[in-house]
């Protein structure tokens, strides 16, 4: 079996709960969502289809326990489900960022999941697939929004209290969009919610800059 694969590398993971720490990237080809700010729009075509074995080897070779699957979205793929599995089977944590529109019902019970939830601004907030919200596990997996403005944040807020995400997500990821203008009101407003909600700056755009990927 095999995957269409962007890119691999090792690197240090910039989101999350788990920011900071060392983490071997699996970037899948291909996301059939068109975010307006999408930061990725070079998975959308080619890619190289590199086989499982190839994919592990690659990974061994950088001797990190760590492990993000994305994208693009990585769920699109549809092999991408034995794969996760056989990843848990040998040892690694493996993370699981995915965009939201796919159901993660498939996804290896042991998989920790990083879930998008579209907001306004993005042009794709009709297309959230919902159900993903209901079957979120609290001891493992985050919920992210990212936000372009004030009225996403709006929209977040919204969500967090139809979903009762407080008590059905481990963490509530809060990430303004990469040089936003309002950075510091965000922060101001995020701190004053009262919610248990994290903001999540993207540290590896902070290191490497905005356009650079695969490292
Ligand atoms: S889901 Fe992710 S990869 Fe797909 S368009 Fe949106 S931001 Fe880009």
């Amino acid at each position: 079996m095999d995957l269409r694969i962007t890119e691999i590398f090792l690197s240090i993971q910039g989101e999350s709960t788990h920011a900071g720490r060392p983490c071997a990237f699996v970037r899948l080809t291909g996301c059939p969502m068109r975010c307006v700010w999408c930061d990725s729009e070079y998975t959308f075509t080619g890619g190289t289809r590199i086989s499982f074995e190839e994919i592990y080897a690659r990974l061994k070779e950088f001797g990190c326990n760590l492990v993000e699957v994305t994208g693009g979205d990585p769920l699109a793929q549809k092999n991408v489900f034995p794969f996760i599995t056989r990843l848990l089977d040998d040892g690694y944590e493996v993370l699981i960022e995915t965009g939201g529109f796919f159901s993660t019902e498939k996804v290896d019970e042991r998989a920790k999941i990083i879930l998008d939830v579209k907001c306004p601004a993005s042009g794709e907030s009709e297309r959230n697939y919902w159900a993903n919200l209901e079957s979120l596990r609290a001891d493992r997996d985050e919920i992210k929004f990212v936000i372009a403005d004030l009225n996403d944040w709006k929209f977040a807020k919204e969500i967090i209290a139809e979903y009762d995400l407080e008590n059905r997500a481990k963490e509530i990821l809060i990430s303004p969009i990469f040089g936003i203008e309002n950075l510091a009101e965000i922060a101001e407003t995020v701190s004053r919610s009262g919610l248990r909600v994290r903001l999540n700056l993207q540290l590896h755009k902070y290191i490497w800059g905005a356009d650079v990927h695969g490292v």
